[in-house]
């Protein structure tokens, strides 16, 4: 079928942008934007994931870190140190859900909870990838959850209800425009990846039955369907060409690991054997690069570690350290394909990676944080639950939980760390807010080379739009991207 990017100019026809797109080769080349959302990772999720490791995430190491706040439009009031480090139970109240906080980082807009890329009376608001698709850049979305589910799924679908995830995954897989759209949630595989029968609700994070038939039979839509681990693994590595547009349906009923039950192994933080037939988020990763790669005008990747959050809503830390680890292991993918030096695309001054979290989950801190006197997990304090300050994660060395403590069975409006490299990646300083300089201290190590500055989770959205303006036209020829969006509110702030 033709490609959206092909037929952009005729169906636009618009005088401005053709006049760009003409306009003589650049000095920067294309452009290519990683953005790398942990869901529900806060500073505590990371810090508890070096602790277990010994050695910190790559993107420790990255020159930008800004703290974020995450409020939707629900909680117009936003984050508030003085609350925050003044009543333990204040980032409990209010927080963000993960369709509203990815709204904000790909659309620019502070929608209600629940909402994707719909403003609070219901029109759609265009996101950044979509944005970049008609600029000829090629976009995808990768998760280790299914591709319905609200981060990912912030990409590219707009809908009143999250919660809606047949229509959420046919707008993905039935619109012309996304590259590779990658996730779990396999309908013919249950959580350990062994093959079931399937039942109809099974079908949902596909598009529903008829969508998936119409894959599996036809190709549907362009699509090449992907679902085997050596599959994915082979065009990861290069040893298959790389299809003209990727779906992969990873053999899981949910997620890629956290919900599975299997065997022991010791060597696993959870003490769990892993899911053997499914690959890794950085293969995913991988064999993502390797479709997206090979348009001639860069590319927009939004890229999910889901199941945090999921383990953090558990209490379960042993899995939230293994999922953490999971997407470290995809940014590290991720700067491994820009850092190699046979990649023609690569070099930082034309990659930007954002490494950040939606929310924070479970209200993470040390041991002794509070008493926990009737023993729920949760910090209550109109009960009898007693906060005795913010403690740090106890190390207990490499290859060990460390000592921690949950407050909250959800999200909390705390801060969430972010990490940026590359092409306009300072531009996250001029967008700070204000200051929270006692967050540096609580935070611990993790808290390394911030200096408690905060911006808004708007702010993602507007360093990845500033960055593909700096792409391939040649200076004064590109339109501001701004023109694009003319029939949609403007960003706050
Ligand atoms: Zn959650």
């Amino acid at each position: 079928m033709p490609r959206a990017r092909d037929h952009t100019l005729r169906s636009l026809g618009a005088g401005i942008l053709a006049a760009w797109l003409t306009a003589p080769a650049a000095a920067h080349g294309p452009v290519n934007v990683f953005l790398m959302v942990s869901d529900g990772q806060g500073f505590h999720a990371v810090g508890a994931t070096t602790l277990y490791r010994g050695a910190p995430p790559v993107y420790q190491d990255f020159p930008v870190k800004v703290a974020v706040q995450t409020h939707s439009a629900s909680q117009p009031a936003g984050y508030d140190p003085g609350r925050m480090w003044s009543d333990f139970g204040w980032a409990l109240r209010g927080a963000t859900d993960s369709a509203a906080a990815a709204t904000a980082m790909v659309s620019g807009i502070k929608v209600r909870d629940g909402q994707l890329n719909r403003s609070p009376d219901g029109r759609p608001l265009r996101t950044f990838f979509e944005d970049a698709s008609r600029l000829g850049m090629a976009t995808g979305a990768i998760s280790s959850v299914p591709f319905a589910h609200a981060t990912p799924a912030a990409a590219y679908a707009h809908s009143m209800s999250r919660n809606d995830y047949p229509a959420i995954a046919r707008e993905g897989i039935l619109g012309d425009w996304l590259d590779v759209l990658i996730g779990a949630g396999h309908p013919g595989h249950d959580v350990n990846g062994e093959p079931r029968q399937p039942e109809p609700g099974h079908y949902d994070h596909v598009g529903g039955f008829s969508t998936w038939q119409a894959l599996q039979t036809a190709g549907g839509e362009g699509w090449s369907l992907v679902e085997a681990r050596e599959d994915f693994e082979a065009i990861a590595g290069g040893r298959v060409p790389a299809p003209t547009r990727l779906l992969g349906v990873a053999r899981a009923g949910t997620t890629l690991q956290a919900d599975r039950r299997r065997g022991a192994d010791p060597n696993r933080p959870s003490g769990v054997a892993p899911n053997p037939g499914v690959p890794s988020l950085a293969t995913l990763v991988q064999a993502g690069i390797r479709v997206l790669e090979r348009g001639a005008s860069g590319f927009a990747l939004l890229v999910e570690g889901g199941a945090v959050d999921w383990a953090a809503h558990a209490h379960d830390l042993p899995r939230l350290i293994e999922e953490q680890a999971e997407f470290d292991a995809a940014v590290q993918a991720v700067v491994d394909w820009i850092e190699a030096p046979d990649n023609p695309a690569g070099g930082w001054h034309r990659n930007l990676v954002i490494v950040t979290g939606d929310h924070e989950t479970g209200h993470l801190w040390g041991p002794g944080t509070y008493s926990d006197h009737n023993r729920n997990g949760v910090y209550d304090p109109a009960g009898p639950d007693v906060f005795h300050g913010y403690r740090p994660l106890e190390d207990r060395g490499p290859g060990h939980v460390p000592g921690h403590q949950f407050a909250s069975r959800g999200h909390t409006g705390a801060l969430v760390p972010l990490f940026a490299r590359g092409l306009g990646s300072e531009r996250f300083s001029a967008l700070v807010l204000a200051r929270d300089a006692r967050a540096v201290d609580a935070y611990g190590p993790t808290a390394r080379g911030f200096a408690g500055d905060y911006v808004d989770n708007t702010a993602v959205y507007r360093v990845m739009t500033q960055a593909i303006s700096l792409g391939d036209a040649s200076p004064g020829a590109r339109p501001h991207l701004p023109a694009f969006r003319a029939i949609l509110p403007v960003p706050p702030g």
